[in-house]
């Protein structure tokens, strides 16, 4: 069946339409830009601009598609982790269509989506693979079996803040546009990455090999920008050696997480995964390890409706069980599986 996904747990409203694995269409709005003067996204802001892109979002991913309602056979809509008011719409939206067209829905969780992004370009994932999840709210490091028949494993996550979190808000100390981290990965071209000596926080902790942490990170930069107060900030050395810090411990841990693991492919996601230095870092050493490395192609890095369809779709293939009408957004989902309702629950 044809399945439509919507996404809608920040700041994009995103629809996509997945058949068998492949992308046939999809859309997406952004309120990006009405934040932008408040330096961050604002929930209420966010959650009526879903409430404005919805329709149109899920009708230009049809159109894209080349199909109508009537072919749609399966509606997967994001429940969490997000901000609530802005979940809540595209939970309420899909229930509304599923309800509609008589079709089934399913609850998918977002992490689980970008995670699934990457089978719509490089196709299924292999069993077992190691995935490295960065993004604006969270950064781990999982191993992944059958993606929505298994548990997810942790083998490590960040104790305290993301890395997309340490780009956003270093690119404010440093003066850079919201959101910070393509602006950090643009001021970073002109830049030296080793310009800066900035921690690597936990690169060589015996008792957290696969746990993260950037708020020391984030302190160094913002320190290093205060002291040049008075004088000009170089950005682009700034920038560049940030970025190569964060690259460095992210790309380091994946690719002994496979070593030790003995798995052979390393997939990258989430909107950190379209980091330029990221991205030729993760490449560089998954070659040197002869590990093969999968990364999403940028649009399907940072938040989308595809994304949410292409777990739908692998649910609907794989029977899973539908999730009720009264199903409700959960902002603060842990990731353990990749739906709300998982193929026959354990
Ligand atoms: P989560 O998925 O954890 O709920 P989110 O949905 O807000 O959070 P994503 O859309 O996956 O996060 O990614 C957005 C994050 O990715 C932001 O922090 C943004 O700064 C960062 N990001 C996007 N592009 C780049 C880039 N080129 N370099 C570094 N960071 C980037
Ligand atoms: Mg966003
Ligand atoms: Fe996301």
């Amino acid at each position: 069946p044809v399945v439509l996904g919507i996404e809608s747990s920040c700041d994009e409203t995103g629809a996509g339409v997945v058949r068998g694995g492949r992308l046939l269409g999809h859309a997406l709005a952004s309120s990006m830009d009405e934040h932008a003067r408040y330096g961050g996204v604002v929930p209420e802001i966010a959650a009526r601009a879903h409430v404005q892109a919805l329709r149109p979002v899920v009708r230009e991913a049809l159109d894209d598609a080349g199909l109508g309602f009537a072919d749609v056979g399966a509606v997967a809509v994001t429940t969490g982790p997000g901000l609530a008011g802005a979940l809540q719409v595209g939970l309420a939206g899909g229930k509304g269509l599923a309800y509609a067209l008589g079709v089934p829905l399913y609850g998918v969780h977002h992490l689980a989506g970008h995670v699934a992004a990457d089978t719509l370009a490089h196709g299924p994932l292999p069993d077992p693979c190691v995935v490295l999840i960065v993004s604006g709210g969270h950064t781990s490091l999982l191993l992944v079996r059958d993606l929505v028949r298994s548990p997810i494993a942790h083998l490590g996550d960040t104790l305290d803040d993301a890395a997309g979190e340490c780009f956003d808000k270093v690119a404010r100390v440093f003066g850079l546009p919201h959101p910070g981290g393509p602006a950090v990965d643009r001021a970073a071209r002109t830049g030296n990455p080793r310009a800066v000596a900035f921690p690597r926080p936990l690169a060589g902790s015996p008792d957290h090999p696969y746990d993260f942490s950037f708020s020391g990170l984030k302190t160094a930069a913002a320190r290093w920008a205060e002291g040049h107060a008075g004088r000009a900030l170089p950005t682009a050395d700034g920038a560049a050696s940030l970025q190569e810090a964060v690259a460095d411990v992210l790309t380091r841990k994946a690719v002994a997480a496979c070593a030790e693991h003995g798995v052979g492919t390393l997939v990258v996601v989430g909107g950190v995964a379209a980091n330029s230095r990221v991205r030729s870092l993760a490449e560089e050493r998954c070659r040197a390890a002869g590990i093969t490395l999968r990364v999403p192609p940028l649009r399907l890095c940072t938040d989308n409706g595809a994304m949410i369809a292409a777990v739908g779709d692998l649910l609907v293939r794989s029977g899973a069980e539908p999730a009720p009408l009264d199903l409700s957004v959960d902002p603060s989902a842990p990731l353990e599986y990749a739906a709300l309702h998982p193929v026959g629950a354990r």
